[in-house]
Order: structure tokens, then sequence, then C-alpha cells
């Protein structure tokens, strides 16, 4: 799960985190009291307006305006509440701007980078910090690697003080900052453990004019199998910023994953899915989602199922792909053949049912008189809908 900068710049906060400070504006009639509590409680004169979306890069799309008085402030909430951002990351059709945050603007004398995710090929957590933070830190992974230096972390010891040592040091601080570096680093550490978080990310970590290191923006995600465990950060789940199609399947306990393809399929059990996907590819043809139905499957799962898949407009055939091991394949087939009834289909289906019950399910379907294109092996499944994607089926 994904939550806004605001947010986590809410929890850093709390765990004595040194933030850029503001106020939140979710509608046009709040910029005034807005404005004037930042005045209020930081003594701010000058400020900047930040767009908050769950997507990065929103300095380069024109989502984050620095102003130099109140005026200007006001002005930068009216154009950037509502508006369409474009960023890197968003991709051409933006996202809406339903939210700004209203932040003290700082005298920055140095932006540095610091992050936290889990390095899979070495099993272990990984802090990693650049002397060159801010927008171009993409560029600088890519052009100039040697300048992002990392620590790993060996599980159970947690980040050690030579470790963020040699962090602070890599980020060319001495004295006074780099004491301060340090204590931030293990405060950020224990945070990213404790919250089951799957990347902590603040670009920039900045050093103030006044020799103060601060989180100017931070980027938190988390690992939804531990939600649970931290009701306050569920709380900040934001659904206008997520896919509706992943929220929609999310309440029925449906796995769906939105991918860029056009052949939309339905599976039971991830593995299967996973190797689905793969045969799709194989044959020429490119998955419009995963999506994993469950051991459990029934005639409602099915429907809903198949329901979520059609809402998305790129999908041109669908591969049902079923191997019924708890789950029998006469059920599968009756759900399926409810679905097309009820769903008014207005693409070809492709039904690859295999274990329990599967003559059942076939004669089914045969008899149902739905259109349903039935596959006797995996790749005379995948055959036969990437050709219907194509419109040759
Ligand atoms: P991002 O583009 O989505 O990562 O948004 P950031 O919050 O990182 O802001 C982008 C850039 O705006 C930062 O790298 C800073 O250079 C600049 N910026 C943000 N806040 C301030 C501020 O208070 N003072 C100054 N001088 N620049 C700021
Ligand atoms: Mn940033």
């Amino acid at each position: 799960m994904k939550i806004h900068e605001y947010q986590a710049k809410q929890l850093l906060k709390g765990h004595g985190i040194p933030i850029q400070d503001g106020e939140t504006v979710s509608a046009p009639g709040e910029a005034e009291a807005a404005v004037a509590q930042v005045e209020k409680s930081f003594g701010a004169t000058q400020f900047v307006i930040k767009a908050q979306v769950h997507a990065g890069g929103r300095g380069k799309g024109g989502g984050v305006k620095f102003c130099p008085d109140r005026q200007s402030a006001l002005d930068n909430i009216g154009k950037i509440l509502g508006m369409t951002l474009v960023t890197p990351q968003t991709g051409p059709e933006g996202r809406l701007v339903r939210k700004v945050m209203v932040a003290q603007a700082l005298d920055i004398a140095k932006e540095f980078y610091a992050a936290i995710t889990l390095d899979r090929s070495k099993a272990m957590d990984l802090f990693m910090v650049s002397s060159e933070g801010g927008m171009e830190i993409e560029e600088v992974a890519r052009r100039s690697p040697e300048k992002i230096v990392k620590e790993w972390i060996v599980p159970g010891f947690g980040l050690r003080s030579f470790q963020a040592r040699n962090l602070a040091a890599a980020m060319g601080l001495e004295g006074a900052a780099a004491t301060q570096a340090v204590a931030m680093f293990r405060k950020l550490y224990a945070f990213y453990r404790a919250y089951d978080c799957s990347i902590v990310e603040i670009n920039p970590l900045v050093l103030t004019g006044q020799g103060e290191l601060l989180a100017l923006d931070a980027k938190i995600n988390f690992d939804d199998n531990g939600l649970y465990l931290h009701p306050e950060v569920e709380a900040m789940r934001d659904l206008d910023e997520e896919d509706p199609s992943e929220v929609e399947a999310g309440k029925y306990h449906l796995n769906y994953i939105k991918l860029d393809g056009n052949v939309g399929c339905m599976v039971n059990g991830a593995g299967l899915a996973m190797a689905t996907m793969d045969i799709i590819k194989q044959y020429g043809g490119a998955p419009a989602n995963f999506l994993d139905v469950g051991g459990g499957a029934n005639v409602e799962t099915v429907k809903n199922g198949f329901r979520i898949i059609l809402s998305d407009p790129n999908v041109k055939a669908v591969l049902i792909n079923i191997f019924g091991g708890i789950v029998r394949c006469d059920r599968i087939a009756n759900g399926i053949i409810e679905a097309v009834k009820e769903l008014e289909l207005n693409v070809p289906v492709v039904v690859r049912l295999a274990g329990t019950n599967a003559d059942v399910a076939k004669e089914l379907l045969a008899n149902s008189g739905v259109a349903i294109i039935s596959a006797d092996s995996f790749e005379d499944a995948a055959t036969k809908v990437v050709e219907a994607a194509r419109g040759k089926g």
C-alpha cells in the first residue's frame, strides 16, 4: 500500500524524524486558513505548494511550486488543486490532484538521497544514500551508480552504528550534521522495521542553510500482508489513488492485478496464473491481468472475476484456465455459463478445464448454448486465445 507525502511526513514526525511541515488543503475554501496556519505554526513567509498524488516526479510535472509570498501560495493552490498532473511516473493520462500540501519553504543548502528497501537478491534490507539527491536521482543511478552508497543490514543486528556513520560520511557530512544524520538513519530504519515497510525513501533529504537536516519529501510503501498489524496506517489508504478494478477485486478477495495486454486471464492458483501469463507471452500475446480466483472458487467468484476482467476495455479475449484440484470443474463451468449469460459477453472466451469433474464440465459448457471456445491442453488454449485476441479466432 502507498500513502501520500503528507501522511508519510506525519508518521515520520511522530517518530522523531525532522520533516518539512505544513498543512493540507482538499477544497479551495480551505486555502486561506491553511496558509494562515503555516504562517502561524512555522513562522513561514514563503511557501511550497505540493500536489499530493501517489506518483513521484511531481516537481518535473509542475506539481511542486515555490511561492515567495502568501498571494502566490493562494494562486498556486488554486492552480494545482484539481489539475491533472502528468509526471514521468503517472503515464500520459496523468492524475487528478485532490489534495495539496502547503509547506513552509526552506532555505536549502544541499539535497541528498536516502532510502531503505529489501534487497531480495541478498535477503537483507538495504540502506542507501547519495550526496546527489533531488529530482535527478534516476539519472544519477543510471549514469554514475557509484554515487549511490549502500549498506546491507544483517538480520537481527539492525542498522549498526558504524554503518550509519559510513552512510553519513558517504554523503560528505561532518560534525553536527553527521551526528544528526546518524540519529535520523537509526530512527528511519527502526520505523521501516516496525511498520512493515517495503520502501522508505527520502528524496531529497536536505541540509538547510541553518544546518538542520530534515526530510523535504517522503515516500513510504507498506507490505500489504502486514497492514492488519497497523490499523493507523491502513486508515491512511486512499482508494482514489488506486486502480478501480483492483479495489473492486479486493472486495471479493480476488487477487487481481491489472496489466497492459489484451488477453484477460481467469485462473485458479497463483502458480498456474503465473504460468498462464507466461504461456500467453510465449505464444505471442500479452496478458491483460493477473487473476487468481483461489481454491474455493464458486459461481459468484467466477461471475465477479469475469465482470472485473471485462471492465478493462483493452480486453479482446479471455482465457479461463482451471485445474480442478480442490475446486470442481463443473462448479466453475456453471459460473462461466451464468456469467456469460448475465454479462452480455462481446469478446471470445477460451476455456481449458482439467482435473476433478472436467468431463462433466465440458458437457455442461457444450450443452449450454453459450459461445465458448473449448481447449484441450494448455498449449491449445494459449494458441486459441492469442488468435482470438488478434481477431482471427
Ligand atoms: P517530487 O518531485 O515529487 O519528488 O517532489 P519533492 O517534494 O521532492 O520536490 C521537488 C523539488 O522541489 C525538491 O527536490 C526541491 O528542489 C524543491 N523544493 C521542495 N520544497 C522546497 C523548499 O522548501 N525550498 C526550496 N528551495 N526548494 C524546495
Ligand atoms: Mn521527491
